[in-house]
């Protein structure tokens, strides 16, 4: 860090960071508060967010019912959920729906006018509610840019960058960040709300944009932050095997459509793994893929039959997305490979966002709530961002109320002194994290990644934000999975030592913001709230 003074000092009441559907729903649930959302593009514009296809998960249909949607979701998530999160979760679907509706949101509906329901993997009901088919996450990024751009009270500061959490006598009080000319600006509030998404580009091959370079789990590490199941990454199965990064996806929904896998010879073969078949939880699909295509077979998804003439009707994002590589889904049969999708683990939370830092708060996909434990039920991260991101934003506000603005002047803060992209380190990151760090893990390449990650220890400090925060965020995942040695959800090793069940117990990481060191403790389930503020 070098001596340099920051250009300007911006105050708000809330600060939340990064505008997908998680920060604009904790900046509407804010009240009346004076808010500044800080997004390196626009609000809904440049996250995961927009990107969804498959939908948003909710128990509404006569069959279904919150209980039962949390069943499915503890099922997924393999003993390592936390239940009360769950219930939360799933109890307030119906009104996160209906909120999303109030502000604008058109879902899809059946003839009779009620919800379209959709069915997807592991969920024992249908109950994923869509828009335009395949493009939900347009829509509800759509309807909640348009409500966050209409508060008075919440100033949109786009083409911001968030670099580092600010800190005072152990408690965060803003971000320092550069703004779209490049100066260094220090937003400074008593409360922090953290929402800038996944981990995707620490992978080669992923579904994420490049937004997803773990920001802000980098940031709250750095900052002494508890972090949670870091080694619970998630490889959706149908990544669309082509060129191209980050990779198309094909949306599970397709599968419940009916849609199946066959191997290069046309022949199903996830019905010898797994009674559920195409409808198996996604780890499950993944691997049998993984494990197909490092056999030298190849993996391909076929809607010919079940979707066949509806195609550009019922999927049509999907469809636009083969067109564009020369493919006909009603013709032709789409390769596939898995890719890093999602992550379970984050920043550890307690049930209104608050983090183990006074004055932070986290929510959506840089957080880590419990409700996804192992393996996320599909469709369930955009809800956890509506209930959980507003759940945040509303503590956040409160909180706010009560607290005093922090003291901070430019001559008192130091800005990052290196700032230089490197490709090339990304590239090695990326590599490394998919080759030794991927779908199926073992002891000996989880060292060598980590051994390596050591040696670009100089590079990483050298690099720009985005070198720093992936060689950070690397160095963390593979640590958590290397200390996982028995198989849970998306962390199989094929090593293991126990059989294939969730040992009772979560990870909780921290970074020494001095040495650098990892510290790795183990909780009990149901037991991880005492990492984090009440
Ligand atoms: C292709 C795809 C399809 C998916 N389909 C579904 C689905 O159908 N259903 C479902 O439930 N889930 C789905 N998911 C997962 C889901 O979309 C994400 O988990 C969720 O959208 C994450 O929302 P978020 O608000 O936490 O993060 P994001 O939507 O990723 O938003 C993060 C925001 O933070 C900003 N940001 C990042 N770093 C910084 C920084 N340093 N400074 C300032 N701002 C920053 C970004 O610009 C962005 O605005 C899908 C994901 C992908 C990639």
């Amino acid at each position: 860090m070098a001596r340099r003074r920051v250009e300007r000092v911006e105050h708000a009441e809330v600060l939340v960071v990064g505008g997908g559907a998680a920060g604009m729903s904790a900046a509407l649930a804010c009240d009346d508060r004076h808010v500044r959302l800080l997004v390196t593009g626009e609000p809904g514009g440049d996250g995961a967010s927009a990107l969804a296809q498959g939908g948003i998960a909710a128990a509404l249909a006569a069959d279904d019912s919150p209980r039962l949607h949390a069943a499915d979701t503890l099922a997924a998530g393999g003993g390592l959920a936390d239940p009360r999160a769950v219930e939360i979760l799933t109890a307030a679907a119906g009104e996160a729906i209906r909120r999303l509706q109030g502000l604008g949101a058109r879902f899809d509906v059946d003839a009779r006018g009620r919800l379209a329901l959709g069915r997807e993997g592991a969920h024992g009901r249908s109950r994923i509610v869509h828009a335009r088919g395949d493009a939900t996450g347009a829509e509800i990024s759509r309807a909640l840019g348009s409500a966050v751009r209409s508060r008075p009270r919440v100033a949109v500061e786009s083409g911001v960058t968030a670099h580092e959490l600010i800190r005072r006598g152990g408690a965060v009080c803003g971000v320092l960040a550069r703004d779209r000319h490049g100066a260094w600006v220090a937003f400074v509030a008593p409360a922090v709300v953290l929402c800038t998404g996944g981990i995707g580009r620490l992978y080669a091959e992923t579904t994420n944009p490049p937004s997803a370079s773990g920001d802000g789990l980098a940031m709250a590490a750095r900052a002494g932050a508890a972090l949670i199941d870091l080694e619970f990454v998630q490889f959706h199965p149908t990544a669309l095997a082509v060129a191209g990064d980050p990779r198309p996806l094909l949306t599970e929904a397709l599968r419940g459509a009916g849609a199946l896998l066959v191997d290069g010879a046309g022949r199903r073969f996830l019905p010898e793994v797994d009674e559920r078949a195409e409808l198996a939880p996604r780890d499950v699909v993944a691997r049998a893929i993984h494990q197909l295509l490092e056999r030298g077979g190849r993996a391909y998804l076929d809607g010919r039959a079940a979707i066949g003439d509806a195609w550009p009707e019922r999927f049509p994002s999907v469809f636009a997305i083969c067109r564009r590589h020369a493919l006909d889904p009603r013709r032709d049969l789409l390769p596939v490979s898995p890719a890093a999708h999602y992550h379970m683990g984050g920043v550890a939370t307690g049930l209104t966002g608050r983090t183990s830092l006074p004055g932070l708060w986290a929510a959506g996909e840089v957080a880590c709530t419990g409700v996804h434990g192992s393996n996320r039920l599909a469709s369930n991260s955009l809800l956890e961002c509506l209930v959980f991101g507003a759940r945040a934003g509303e503590d956040a506000a409160r909180s706010a109320r009560l607290g005093r603005a922090p003291l901070v002047s430019s001559t008192d803060l130091e800005v990052p002194a290196a700032d230089r992209r490197r490709p090339g380190l990304e590239r090695r990151i990326r590599r490394l994290m998919t080759a030794r760090v991927g779908v199926v893990r073992r002891a000996a390449p989880l060292r060598a990644a980590l051994d390596e990650l050591e040696s670009l220890r100089g590079a990483a400090a050298a690099a720009d934000r985005v070198g720093r925060n992936l060689w950070t965020v690397a160095r963390l995942v593979s640590r958590a999975a290397l200390e996982r040695t028995e198989s849970a959800g998306s962390h199989f090793r094929l090593d293991a030592a126990a059989p294939a069940t969730a040992a009772g117990y979560r990870l909780a990481l921290t970074l020494d913001p001095r040495s650098g060191a990892v510290g790795l403790e183990r909780v009990p389930v149901g037991d991880v709230r005492r990492q984090v503020r009440r």
